[in-house]
């Protein structure tokens, strides 16, 4: 090989890996640039990533809330059940029955109540009436309601009525009746509760006295009748059967002519429910 041809062959080489340098560095560093891109869209899909997650959290979270929110709401709502007795029934049994648990004293199982002296409408009935509508209102309000009858031929012994309260789990056991007596002018509302003496109710004559004398005064208020206030028995088989706080309402007197009217008419029974629902309100709220 000559000089000249070495010269050229030399230059030839020169060039080529000149052309090589320019054409591969750029695409080595593209290489690198793409690199550098597919990690920056690592970057930001680790990034989208994250902020989903966190937004997942944050929905986690929001439910968990709504869980607790749901759960305290529900605690809130506490179901008293209610259980009326609406008193007597179509006949009256005169079998007897012990008065309490383990008394040797006994009474009739269920008298028959007393009758209008004007409208001549058994008792039993115009309790059947009001219980019923008591019953309505009372649910409406939200409160569950258990009813010791709902019609009048049955055949239920006081002490039946008293455990139907106590197997039934009530908050409350109210007895509805009206009053009779000799003296046509007596009149009035009047409300039975267990004796402080009592020793078959001793575990709820104090809660059954706060229950007797709140559902007095918010009928006496509602219905405008004459308070003849709060009568303590502890001769009444319904009561000493009663493991629940019991009050038995005398609505009025079906002997006096002015009461047994009012207490037949459908507007004077609402005064008489609502001024019961009242007294229940505010014996569970106060
Ligand atoms: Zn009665």
């Amino acid at each position: 090989m000559n000089k000249k041809s070495i010269i050229a062959l030399m230059m030839f080489m020169i060039i080529g890996i000149a052309v090589i340098t320019v054409i591969a560095i750029p695409s080595f560093s593209n290489g690198k640039k793409a690199e550098a891109i597919i990690s920056n869209e690592e970057v930001l899909a680790s990034e989208v990533q994250a902020v989903e997650e966190d937004m997942g959290e944050e929905k986690e979270s929001l439910k968990e809330a709504e869980k607790e929110e749901v759960i305290e709401v529900e605690e809130e709502i506490v179901k008293y059940k209610i259980c009326i007795d609406p008193g007597h029934q179509l006949k009256g049994n005169s079998d007897h029955e012990p008065i309490g648990p383990g008394s040797d004293k006994t009474k009739p199982k269920v008298s028959s109540g007393t009758r209008g002296v004007a409208t001549k409408i058994p008792e039993y009935q115009i309790n059947l009436e009001v219980s019923l509508k008591l019953r309505d209102a009372l649910i409406e309000k939200g409160y569950d309601v258990v009813l010791t009858r709902d019609k009048n031929e049955v055949d239920l012994s006081n002490r039946q009525r008293a455990s139907i309260a106590t197997e039934s789990n009530s908050d409350i056991f109210l007895r509805i009746h009206a009053d009779g007596a000799g003296k046509e002018s007596v009149n009035g509302i009047h409300v039975l509760c267990p004796g402080e003496t009592d020793k078959f109710t001793v575990d709820i004559y104090e809660e059954s006295n706060i229950l007797s004398r709140t559902i007095l005064e918010k009928l006496v208020q509602s219905t405008g009748a004459r308070n003849r206030g709060i009568s303590y028995r502890d001769d009444i088989s319904g009561f000493n059967w009663s493991t629940v706080p019991v009050a038995l309402i005398e609505m009025g007197f079906m002997t006096n002519k002015r009461e047994d009217k009012l207490l037949s008419t459908e507007e004077y029974q609402y005064k008489i429910v609502e001024g019961i629902v009242e007294g229940i309100d505010a014996y569970f709220t106060e």
